[in-house]
């Protein structure tokens, strides 16, 4: 037996319908907002998040899927999906159509992260990108949309976390003043905080580490260093959201940690999940598209984890149940009826009714509890009589009512029945 590689899942069939239901909420609200989907590839070449992530993220250092193919190209499996949207909007010249370019996807990625409740090596994401406008309404709409996506799912208790990490030119000041304050305590500082200090120092304040975590929140706040123009645009996404009605926590040790990040960075949790209550992040990339090759041009988005979301929704018990069920089940008795059933069941189907027959010749009392079993609303039962007749019986499963019609006359008939 060979089992699934560590921190995989099989989607199974019970559960694809939560998956539908969760993306058809998606799609709607995307269409509803002005974001159009984009399918990228599940790998590209490992320069593409080398640079679009950054090297000395944890995702880059430690956590991606990296292969050479057989023409000696290292490619990896994205671990996230924002550097191939960029490199996509790049490549297909996306931005001649329009100035404000607003995108969305769904899909697959991959990290080799520690596998857990809520944390998997490959996982799915929802995302969407805005690229070509450094409004602040575009980063409250962004935002919202975030929000009211977790909302139409029927998700409470949503906390959003908002931050602003300044820009080039504010940034290098706060950097300094953070190695300031954490120089004296580089002893005390976990491994990974002693190697961020010289290269990410931003990264200090979001360690997990509870030594880390404690002393971070004493350190100075990038909110307090923010030059001119990132304090006003912090200050006018609030407004907009604000004016959304959306309640915000200012955060401000919610960093990310790379220059091409600027200005508004935010997190959506769900207290209820503990641990991984984190399922929603983003912020405002303002350096990505330049660092990826293109022209400077100012871009936002997040990502939602979705095995977070149904966690979420399978704690609320908000998730369509579904059952499987059929219009018709075809109950074939005997050799003679086998191929007339078979018959009627491509005819109801080609009829545009779901119909299920059973293959294997079992009694009349194990065909019908299949029938059971699949819900069917209507049973089509064919015994050697009604073959001899060129007839069908046609048992209602919810009044037990039985009738004889022609074959010929079946289908039709039970179109209209399946309709009233
Ligand atoms: P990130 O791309 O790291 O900002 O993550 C965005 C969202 O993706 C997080 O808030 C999580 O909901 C989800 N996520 C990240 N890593 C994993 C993982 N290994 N397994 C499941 N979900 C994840």
């Amino acid at each position: 037996m060979i089992n699934g590689p560590r921190g995989t899942k099989d989607i199974l069939p019970d559960t694809v319908a939560q998956w539908t239901h969760v993306e058809k909420v998606i799609r709607e609200l995307c269409a509803r907002y002005g974001y159009r989907e984009i399918r990228t590839p599940i790998f590209e070449h490992t320069e593409l998040f080398l640079r679009g992530i950054g090297e000395t993220t944890d995702v880059v250092e430690k956590e991606m899927y990296t292969f050479t193919d057989r023409g000696e190209r290292s490619l990896t499996l994205r671990p996230e999906n924002t550097a191939s949207v960029v490199r996509s909007y790049l490549q297909n010249k996306l931005y001649a159509a329009d100035a404000l370019v607003k995108l969305f996807y769904i899909g697959s990625m991959f990290r080799y992260d520690r596998p857990q409740a809520g944390r998997y090596r490959e996982f799915h994401q929802f995302g969407v990108e805005a690229l070509g406008e450094e409004n602040p309404a575009v980063d409250a709409e962004i935002i919202v949309l975030a929000v009211e996506f977790l909302r139409a799912l029927g998700l409470q208790e949503l906390k959003l976390h908002l931050n602003s990490v300044g820009c080039p030119k504010c940034r290098p000041v706060y950097r300094e003043r953070l190695q300031e304050f954490f120089r004296p305590h580089l002893e005390e500082l976990c491994t990974d905080c002693r190697s961020r200090f010289e290269r990410n120092p931003l990264r200090l304040l979001d360690c997990k580490n509870e030594h880390c975590h404690a002393l971070a929140e004493g350190a100075p706040r990038i909110t307090d260093c923010l030059c001119d123009e990132c304090r006003v645009h912090f200050t006018e996404v609030q407004s907009y959201l604000t004016a959304a009605g959306i309640p915000f926590e200012l955060d401000a040790n919610l960093v990310r940690g790379l220059d091409y990040y600027t200005k508004t960075a935010f997190e959506v949790k769900y207290t209820p999940l503990g641990a991984q209550s984190a399922v929603a992040g983003g912020g405002r990339y303002d350096g990505l598209v330049e660092e990826v090759g293109g022209p400077p041009t100012p871009g936002i988005g997040f990502a939602v984890g979705l095995e977070r979301v149904l966690l979420a929704l399978e704690k609320q018990e908000l998730l369509p149940e579904e059952l499987e069920a059929v219009d018709v089940f075809v109950v074939a008795l005997g050799e003679a009826a086998q191929i007339p059933a078979f018959k009627l069941l491509h005819e109801l189907r080609a009829a545009k009714l779901s119909a299920a027959m059973d293959f294997a010749g079992r009694s009349m009392k194990a065909q019908m509890k299949q029938a059971n079993k699949k819900n069917a609303r209507f049973v089509a039962i064919l015994g050697e009589d009604e073959v001899k007749e060129a007839s069908a019986l046609l048992k209602d499963m919810k009044t037990s009512e039985q009738k004889k019609l022609a074959l010929k006359d079946f289908v039709p008939a039970l179109c209209v029945e399946v309709k009233n």
